[in-house]
């Protein structure tokens, strides 16, 4: 019997889930929260119900990492270390080095590290997480799954931007995307959910949560995605603004005395999308809750349902064609009026939603009419568990 963790470590905190693999059952999942600052939160959800939280301070991520295996035997959801067998760790930026998960070696920890650049905010957190591992569990097997190598397979025609190419030949300057397990897990599942080959099926696939991603998956594979260097771009997002023309830049940064080119971008990162339009949060629910009083928070969900909208369309063009549309994560899986309001601006591509099957929240379901020539689907989406899946891998 085999168990894998699979760990989503940022900055302050390490998001975790227990497997019993091959089964892809969980045992447990947690977060530690507040890492190297006072009062950290430490929670575990087991038993399917029950909860242990402690508030402690925890200074680092290798304590965060000894505590939680110490609970784990304590709460007996596992007798001792020695039955995890696999760590899978979520890394942000793989850049062109990684096309897919790699085995966590000296040399891979210092290529994440190097490639901080692409992710400044994810890739040296993802790495902390690795390492408290490495040095607490140095024997098992330790895999670094990329949330870019999905998108690995894009075409040049598609990643590239239209700069002068030797900034891509120098510098690695292009579109790497971003989400890519949670784009290969739910067109899989689709897939799966339509019981046809993925090999056959032309996929769009809509990652709408805090950060947004459209994904063009032609059979299996991803051609093109809206995120790109950098997460920032691509459509309006919580806190972030998606495509602009870069002009904009300069222009604000002189009307609005913003100093340096950093401060600008962190504006484009933190305080623009749903939170800048509405003025009010970047949050779906309070936006849809103020939607009916407040015109700003209605402009701000429109917008964001137009961006997705015009990306469908757009890589319905770049398939030239499109079989089934899925919806995922946060507001995807729970935004029943936004899926609504998207598919009914793209019912010329064939897409039908039946509004029976579309009312309901974060359970898989095919929820077109059964006639529409498009499916579209409700698939929640499960990072962790194709982390582990890669863990596995590499285990066998
Ligand atoms: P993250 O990118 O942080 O993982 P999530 O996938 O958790 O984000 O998505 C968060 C978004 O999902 C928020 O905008 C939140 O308002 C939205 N969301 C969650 N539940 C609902 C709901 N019931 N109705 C509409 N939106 C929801």
């Amino acid at each position: 019997m085999s168990k894998t963790i699979a760990i989503n470590a940022g900055s302050s905190s390490l998001k975790w889930k227990l497997f019993k693999m091959p089964e892809e059952n969980t045992l447990a999942s947690g977060i530690v929260e507040r890492i190297g600052l006072n009062d950290s939160i430490f929670t575990i959800k087991y038993n399917n119900g029950e909860k242990y939280e402690e508030i402690v301070d925890i200074n680092d991520h290798e304590v965060a990492v000894e505590m939680l295996l110490k609970q784990l035997t304590e709460l007996g959801i596992i007798k001792d270390f020695n039955e995890i067998t696999g760590v899978g760790h979520r890394v942000v930026a793989g850049g062109e080095i990684f096309q897919e998960s790699a085995l966590v070696t000296d040399e891979v920890i210092e290529q994440i590290e190097s490639l901080a650049e692409f992710a400044p905010l994810h890739n040296p957190a993802n790495a902390t997480g690795i390492k408290a591992f490495r040095k607490i569990l140095p024997d098992i097997t330790s895999v670094a799954v990329f949330d870019t190598s999905f998108h690995q397979t894009m075409p040049k025609v598609n990643y590239l931007y239209s700069v002068p190419l030797e900034y891509y030949e120098k510098h690695n300057a292009r579109k790497y995307g971003a989400h890519g397990t949670s784009h290969k897990y739910v067109a899989l599942k689709a897939a799966d959910m339509l019981e046809k080959p993925i090999e056959d099926l032309k996929i769009i696939t809509c990652h709408l949560g805090n950060g947004a991603s459209i994904t063009a998956v032609n059979g299996g594979e991803s051609i093109d995605t809206s995120m790109g260097f950098t997460p920032l771009a691509g459509v309006t997002m919580g806190t972030r603004s998606g495509d602009i023309d870069a002009s904009l830049l300069p222009f604000l940064m002189e009307k609005e005395g913003i100093e340096t080119i950093n401060d600008m971008v962190y504006i484009l990162n933190n305080k623009s999308g749903l939170k800048g339009l509405s003025g009010i949060s970047s949050d779906m629910r309070d936006l849809e809750d103020a939607e009916e009083t407040d015109e700003r928070a209605a402009l701000a969900l429109r917008i964001f349902e137009d961006r997705v909208v015009k990306y469908i369309g757009s890589y319905a063009a770049t398939m030239n064609g499109v079989d089934a549309i899925v919806f995922t994560a946060g507001i995807g899986e729970n935004g029943v009026e936004t899926r609504k309001n998207i598919i009914d601006r793209v019912t010329f591509l064939g897409a039908t939603i039946d509004e029976e099957k579309n009312n309901v929240r974060g359970k898989e379901r095919i929820i077109s009419t059964d006639d529409s020539k498009v499916s579209v689907l409700l698939v929640p989406t499960d990072e962790e568990v194709m982390i582990a899946r890669d863990v596995q891998k590499f285990s066998e």
